[in-house]
């Protein structure tokens, strides 16, 4: 069966899967979404015999209709190679009576890896199914973890050039160190003074300018996005929590239909989204529970109904969380509203000029499945130092977050079912945050000196990905203010 792509804020004609990938945003700034979720028509037990790239295949044919299963596969088996350290690519550790996914054994050690080393494939292969032309230009407004991935994703990809904006003074170290050493000759990192938000408002407003559009396009190019909005990337993302269900079953932890809850540290609301269309597709999840930081503007729209930006933008220890306007949302928004493109509109239009919505009742009764809570700064540091200290494993302060937000909830609710935890980052992207919070002895090492320090007490080797930026060169130092991104993206394309 075909599945078309709407946008959730207009009357715009559906778009197959392909060309939903190149535009990435539809033009009236609305999201795509499928028209329908399919079912899986693969039985559990079948998923629980096949490896990952069989997994994914499963789950993206369902999605992407108008790949063949030749193109598809190609993707797939371009993506998920040796540029992941381990054969099954998303391991399950359990810890403390948790399963905790890892998704970060790909190249820049983030879950981010785990969509981003597809969507080139997907994009090309899109391009060329619909007889595009025009150079391809990635505009991508970074938390810390999508920028890297995203680069290296794209870089040196023919036909593509990739322009990044991140937060100056909103990632850590070892982030940034990875963006500005960057190789690749269609690769642009830029530094901004502002926030993410103020990244990602700017890189929508680019995307919307309808003049730049037709200025691009007279110059042979066309921007289409890397970030979580792009269906390319929420697809990809869908099957590693049927792989995580497939693993506990093959490994007997569960039994066929047995269900399991989910936990996710959120930012955009692109992960737990995909883990909410899995459960759409059939797959037995029971409670969808949202982790946030200390800006935990969902956890507050969880249990208000409200959606409230008007607050403080913190910065915390783990900034791929530091997020007040999560895009995906929008998504789940339109979905709760029936599909009802006005009602979202109107919503959405409340948000960018109050700042602020709030659902009805009848929308908020939709919310069962979800559970939100958040985790303060020292309650993420004591649950990292707390695992530790119990099994020697080493959570990052993401997967620390989530972590703890599921102590918060078994304590709640007691209960017990078995429980995945997706762990989006690996500890060594955020050394010094780890570190500090197992001991407060480690305040006075280096960046470098601690990672080493994490490889001895964790008994895990230092990553590739980390090895790498020790001795890099950095090869990008542009910076500028939020109202110039404009004229930035302008300049590397020379138009
Ligand atoms: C991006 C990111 C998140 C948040 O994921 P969303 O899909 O934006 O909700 C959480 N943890 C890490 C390490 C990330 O890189």
């Amino acid at each position: 069966m075909e599945v078309l792509y709407r946008s959730t804020r207009g009357k715009e004609e559906a778009v197959t899967a392909s060309q939903a990938i190149l535009k990435g945003l539809s033009e009236d700034g609305g999201l795509f979404v499928p028209e329908q979720i399919p079912a899986m028509d693969k039985s559990l037990k079948e998923l629980s015999e096949m490896n990952y790239q069989q997994v994914a295949y499963e789950v993206m044919k369902l999605f992407l209709t108008d790949f063949t299963e030749e193109e598809l596969k190609n993707c797939i088996n371009r993506a998920y190679d040796s540029k992941f350290d381990t054969e099954v690519i998303a391991p399950l550790v359990e810890a403390q009576g948790a399963y905790y996914l890892e998704l970060f054994h790909g190249a820049t050690i983030a879950f981010k890896d785990m969509a981003l080393s597809i969507l080139p494939h997907l994009m090309i292969t899109a391009a060329r199914k619909n007889s595009i032309k025009n150079e391809i230009v990635i505009l991508t407004a970074t938390s810390g973890d999508t920028g890297k991935a995203a680069l290296a994703g794209f870089a040196d990809v023919e036909g593509t050039r990739i322009i990044v904006f991140y937060p100056k003074n909103g990632v850590s170290p070892i982030q940034e160190k990875q963006m500005v050493t960057q190789k690749g000759k269609n690769t642009l990192v830029v530094g901004i003074h502002g926030n993410f938000d103020d990244a990602q408002t700017g890189v929508k407003k680019i995307f919307s300018d309808r003049e730049l559009a037709k200025e691009l396009d007279e110059k042979g190019f066309q921007f289409s996005s890397a970030n979580s909005i792009n269906i390319g990337r929420l697809v990809p993302q869908i099957c590693y929590y049927v792989y995580s269900y497939a693993t506990l079953m093959k490994q007997g932890k569960i039994a066929e239909g047995e269900k399991i809850n989910v936990v996710v540290p959120t930012g955009n609301f692109g992960n737990i989204l995909a883990a909410f269309y899995a459960k759409n597709m059939g797959l037995p999840i029971g409670k969808l529970i949202c982790a946030s930081n200390d800006n935990k503007v969902l956890y507050d729209f969880f249990n208000t109904g409200i959606y409230d930006r008007n607050r403080e933008f913190v910065l915390t220890t783990s900034p791929s969380m530091d997020i007040l306007i999560s895009s995906n949302l929008e998504r789940l928004i339109y979905r709760i509203a029936g599909n009802d493109a006005d009602k979202n509109r109107e919503l959405m239009t409340a948000l960018s000029g109050q700042g602020k919505y709030e659902i009805t009742d009848e929308m908020k009764a939709q919310l069962s499945d979800f559970y939100g809570n958040f985790a303060t700064e020292a309650e993420t540091a004591d649950e990292i130092r707390r695992v530790y200290e119990a099994c020697g494993y080493v959570l990052d302060t993401h997967t620390a977050v989530a972590s703890s937000v599921y102590q918060k909830y078994l304590k709640a609710t007691g209960d017990v079912a078995k429980t995945v935890i997706a762990s989006t980052a690996s500890p060594f992207k955020f050394t010094r945050s780890v570190m500090n919070a197992i001991d407060s002895k480690y305040d006075t090492m280096g960046d470098f000196e601690l990672v080493d320090e994490l490889s001895g007490i964790a008994n895990v080797e230092v990553p590739k990905a980390i090895q790498e930026i020790r001795t890099a060169a950095v090869v990008h130092d542009v910076q500028c203010d939020v109202d110039e991104m404009k004229n930035v993206v302008k300049g590397f394309l020379k138009i």
